[in-house]
């Protein structure tokens, strides 16, 4: 059974902060499985908060996977903006929930409550509780574009290879997330053969052809993923453009040393095919490990992923301090 919080702000009561929109209503989606089940710690406050400040919302605990997109499918024309409590893949599934359910001109917002929180680095949302509620009532309104692949929206990334297939294997790790990513992405890269992780594929972009086979390959909407990594340095949310960065096999030491100084945003190497256009065709030609916005996915050999961007797709709020008119990326 879904939980269902409920709390009205009576109209002329005064509230604690002064905020410039006083009849906005939020639809609260919590996700209690995120960063190891501490989620739901996060969202309850949350919405302690929002009692206090008497604050009009909706809110919801998900019960499985899926779920948070049928609730914001539900909800979304009946709120002004959308809150998802979570990591990434709460996110996707509110953003995918906002687009299904006819919410264009609804607000996206994301209380961080996750393992990696990429959105939230890429938009300069705080991890902090009170400075990300601090963005979600007295933030900016601004809009950025989103990923579409085979009919479904991606918001900060998807990618193929080997750090989908590190993530499918630390699946059952949920509660220690971030050291079983280390360990099962050294055990890949030092005791297997890192090269069995390498995938043939064939990615047709706007500027040519990139075939053969990969050990990774990203098609991101943001510069940061995977907490620390400046994968795709050049991208920016609100440029109508998919950036692109793959690596070809390569041996374990100099891989685990390339990933290590993508840690330096500044980093370029000419060991990464970097790319960018508004639309990619990826041809598997091997079964492959696929991670949208952390969530992974195998698929078969001979699947095919089509690629485009939705430009300022998405309405979003982020801090306020956020210079309208620079590149939309964390500074
Ligand atoms: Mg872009």
């Amino acid at each position: 059974m879904t939980e269902r919080y409920t709390q009205r702000s009576v109209r002329g009561e005064s509230t604690k902060r002064e905020r410039e929109r006083k009849d906005e209503r939020f639809l609260i989606v919590i996700n209690p499985v995120s960063r190891g089940g501490n989620a739901l710690k996060e969202g309850m406050w949350l919405l302690k908060e929002l009692r206090k400040l008497n604050i009009d919302h909706e809110a919801f605990v998900t019960q499985n996977p899926g779920h948070a997109t049928t609730i914001v499918e539900r909800w979304v024309n009946s709120v002004d903006c959308v809150v998802a409590v979570g990591g990434d893949g709460t996110a996707n599934e509110v953003v995918n929930g906002i687009k299904s359910g006819g919410g264009d001109r609804k607000t996206f917002c994301v209380f961080p409550a996750g393992t990696a929180d990429d959105y939230c680095h890429n938009v300069g949302i705080p991890r902090n509780r009170s400075g990300a509620l601090d963005v979600m009532l007295n933030g900016r309104d601004r809009k950025i574009d989103l990923l579409k692949y085979n009919g479904r929206f991606a918001v900060v990334q998807l990618g193929v290879g080997v750090d989908a297939e590190i993530a499918y294997r630390t699946l059952s790790h949920k509660k220690i997330r971030i050291p079983a990513y280390f360990a099962v992405g050294l055990r890949i890269v030092f005791i297997e053969r890192l090269q069995h992780s390498a995938r043939r594929m064939r990615i047709e972009g706007e500027n040519g052809v990139h075939e053969g086979r990969f050990l990774v390959a990203v098609f991101g909407n943001a510069p940061l993923y995977a907490r620390y990594v400046y994968w795709m340095p050049e991208a920016r949310m609100d440029d109508g453009i998919i950036n692109m960065s793959a690596v070809g096999p390569m041996s374990p030491i100099p891989a685990w040393f390339l990933f290590l100084r993508c840690f330096n945003r500044d980093y370029r190497s000419d060991r990464i095919i970097y790319d960018s256009g508004r639309r990619f065709k990826v041809f598997l030609e091997e079964e492959s490990f696929i991670q949208v916005d952390g969530e992974v996915y195998k698929y078969a050999s001979g699947e095919t992923l089509d690629i485009s961007i939705e430009p300022l797709a998405l309405k979003v709020r982020v801090p306020s301090e956020t210079p309208i008119e620079a590149p939309f990326v964390n500074p």
